[in-house]
Parts: C-alpha cells; structure tokens; sequence
C-alpha cells in the first residue's frame, strides 16, 4: 500500500517525503507522533493572536545555493537580518562580540587598544571563535579573550548545556564568533530570510502531494506494525529506535516559558541574551521575528533543562567526545538495519540548522533513495 514509511514531519521527513513523492512518483506515509507538522520549526497563532515559534525561535540562513532553490517553491521569503543583544555589566551590546560591542563596554582608551590589538593580527571582517582567541599569546588579546569568555561564553555556556565551553566540542561556541567588523548582524550567510506565511505554511506546501499521506499523532512503531513491508526514513531519535540498547543518549531540553504583553514591542531587539544573570538564557520577541503587526506582543524565555523522555522533548543533540562515540554505537546499527535509513537532527544526533537539515535530507535522497531502486 505504501512505498515508504516516513517518522517525522519536520524539515528532514518534509523533504525526503517531497522528493519521494514528486522524484519517483511512490506513496508515502508521513507520520508524526505530535498533533502538528514542521518538527521543532511548527508556528502557530497564540491566543493574543501573535505568530509564534512554538519551539523557540527558529531562523532560517543559509550559505547553499542548493538548499535556498529548493525552499524557493514552497513558500514566498521576507528578507530577514536577525540581530541579538546581550546584557554585558548591565549594559545592552551587540553579540556576536564585535568592535562596536568592545566600544560599547570599555572606557574609550582601552577600547582603542583592544580594537588595535585585533586589527594587527586579524583581517578586517574575519570571525574568531573563543576558544581559538583564548589562545593568542599577545597579552591584549589574552585579556580581550578572557573577558568575552567570562562574560558572554562561560555562564550561558553552562546554562544552556549544563557544560562549559571547553567540555563540549570547539564548534559550539564558534557557531557565535567574534566578529573583527561593525557588523552587528547575528549571521553572516548569503541568504537570510523567513518564509513569509511561516514555517507550517511552508512545510504544508512541500506535503501537499497525492502521493503523501499524513498521520498526526501516530507514532513510527504503530505505522511500522501496519505496513510491516514499506521502507522506512526515521527522523526520531536514534537511540530510541533501538531500545536505547547501548544506553540513552543525552539531549538537552528547553523550558519555554511565554508571556504576552499589551504593547506593541518590548524589546530594542529581537533577541536579548542574558549571560551573566538569570536561570534562562534568552528572550525573544516574536514579532521581531516575523514582522507581524499587532496591538500586543509575546516573548518566550528559554530556561534548559534535562530532556527527561515522556515529560519534555530532545531539543538538542549534545556535542561532545563521550556522546560522539555513543552515537557512533547506533550509527553502526544503523549501518546493519536494512530497509530504514536514520536521518535528521534526531536521527542523526546532530547539531544541525534548518537548512542543513534539508541539505542533508536532499543528499539522502538523491544517494540513497534516486539511486537505490525502487521501494518494496
Ligand atoms: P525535528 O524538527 O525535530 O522533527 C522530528 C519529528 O519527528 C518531530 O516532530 C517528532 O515529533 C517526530 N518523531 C520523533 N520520533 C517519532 C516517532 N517514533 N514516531 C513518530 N514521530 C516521531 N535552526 C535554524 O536553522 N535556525 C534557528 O534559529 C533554529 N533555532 C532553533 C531553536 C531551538 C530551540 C531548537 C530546538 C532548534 C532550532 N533550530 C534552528 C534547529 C531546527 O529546529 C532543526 O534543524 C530542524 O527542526 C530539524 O528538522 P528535523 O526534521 O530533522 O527534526
Ligand atoms: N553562546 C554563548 N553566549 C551567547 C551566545 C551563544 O555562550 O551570548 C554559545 C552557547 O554555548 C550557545 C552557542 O554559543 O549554545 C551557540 O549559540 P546559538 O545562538 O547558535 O544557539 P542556538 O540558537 O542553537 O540555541
């Protein structure tokens, strides 16, 4: 009856249910255990009738040509520039960490000197991971390195992952450089935009196909048991699937606390982060993000936590040598289970953003699937 089995209407399931279906003309059915589509990047009206992200504020950049053609078909685009501030001493400056942030907290002298130091031994423009500046030996650098490190990197870190910077890997903190520029955007990417009905319309329109299906609230084992012989793309968690027989991997999870105020805006920006003080790390106005006009505005703040299966959900895969070896356990499963392809942020434990979800979701498609027959 069906050709595949897709668990998981996010951006991955989305997408290898789109190319399935339109590529090779066979029959997919698109399961979820939620009551919603679009994964982790859902958006919904709230009550006060404000657009929000019911899982934490989602951002769509990209560098790939490949991945923004793609999404061009699904959804009109609103040019989008995100920016984020962080209280820093008491002070609102712009993160990532640039030269205007460094003039925005140093008493003028030593901001010259600091902006010096960095122009001497950086290229205008370039962007400098933390832990990369923490270990420049130039005594002004050291310092520069030490202070951003105290009071942008090391509490949030902590906060936000329940390890510091130096416990997980190199590639966490340096998705948030320092910026050596006055360039206070949040991402450098070629492409910066949010799709203009949101995130459910958007994935609604890559689903809306003949040859798609689509069960909410029905979980990948309930749909394996009736269709025992379709193949399987599952974008849940990997070690799920396998009866978390080598041990539970671990995941972060986010307390998303959300108020509405009546008022048009709340904030000076977006995103204000809270690095040095408060239980959570973050808080975002939700129209900043869409653009939505309104008389009232919500805001959510994301409070980590432990993911704890059945209370809360797995929002992030946690980077880190002794997770990396874990996961590299299932992946070798995975390797043997013929017939289900594991993909996705879940389903491969990976630290990944919208867009290299679907990039990585159209490279399964086109190496395992375009090119591997047909389905049973
Ligand atoms: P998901 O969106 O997690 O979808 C997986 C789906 O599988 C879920 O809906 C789940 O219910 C379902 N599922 C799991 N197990 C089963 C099962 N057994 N049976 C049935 N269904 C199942 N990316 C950006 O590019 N920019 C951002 O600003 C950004 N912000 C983020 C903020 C937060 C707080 C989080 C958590 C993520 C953010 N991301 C952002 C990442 C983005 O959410 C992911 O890249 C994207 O959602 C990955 O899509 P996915 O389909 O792989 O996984
Ligand atoms: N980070 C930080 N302070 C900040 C912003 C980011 O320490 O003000 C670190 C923190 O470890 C965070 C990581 O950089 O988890 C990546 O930040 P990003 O904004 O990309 O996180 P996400 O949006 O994925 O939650």
């Amino acid at each position: 009856m069906y050709d595949w089995i897709i668990a998981g209407a996010g951006f991955t399931g989305a997408t290898v249910a789109e190319r399935i279906a339109t590529q090779l003309g066979q029959r997919v059915l698109l399961v979820d255990r939620r009551s919603h589509i679009g994964g982790n990047a859902y958006d919904h009206y709230d009550a006060a009738g404000v657009l929000i992200h019911a899982y934490g504020p989602h951002i769509f950049h990209t560098n790939s040509d490949r991945v923004w053609t793609y999404l061009q078909q699904f959804s009109d685009w609103t040019p989008y520039f995100h920016r984020v501030r962080a209280i820093i001493d008491g002070r609102e400056a712009p993160i990532p960490f640039n030269l205007d942030t460094i003039e925005a907290v140093f008493p003028a002298g030593l901001a010259a000197k600091y902006i010096d130091a960095l122009l001497a031994q950086y290229r205008f423009g370039e962007r400098v991971p933390i832990l990369k500046l923490m270990e420049r030996s130039e005594p002004l650098l050291r310092d520069l390195g030490a202070y951003v490190y105290e009071k942008v990197f090391r509490n949030y870190t902590q906060k936000q992952w329940g390890f510091g910077p130096e416990e997980l890997s190199p590639a966490v903190t340096a998705r948030v450089p320092i910026l050596v520029s006055r360039d206070d955007r949040y991402f450098q990417d070629r492409y910066q935009a949010m799709p203009t009905r949101g995130y459910t319309a958007l994935i609604a329109n890559m689903l809306r196909h003949e040859k798609i299906s689509l069960m909410l609230q029905t979980s990948f084992e309930d749909a394996r048991q009736a269709f025992p012989k379709a193949r399987v793309l599952y974008t849940g968690p990997i070690d799920e699937y396998f009866g978390c027989k080598f041990g539970r991997l671990p995941y972060r999870s986010l307390d998303l606390r959300w108020r509405t105020l009546d008022k048009e805006q709340a904030q000076s920006t977006p995103v204000i982060n809270y690095p040095e003080e408060f239980a959570f790390t973050r808080i975002t106005e939700m129209k900043q993000l869409t653009g939505q006009v309104s008389p009232k505005t919500s805001l959510v703040a994301e409070h980590p936590c432990a993911y704890e299966p059945g209370r809360n959900e797995p929002y992030y895969p946690i980077p880190r040598d002794e997770t990396r070896a874990l996961y590299a356990l299932y992946e070798e499963e995975a390797r043997k289970t013929a017939g289900v392809i594991f993909a996705g942020r879940l389903g491969s434990y990976q630290y990944l953003n919208m867009d290299q979800a679907v990039g990585a979701a159209l490279a399964v498609f086109e190496k395992k699937i375009r090119n591997d027959g047909e389905g049973d």
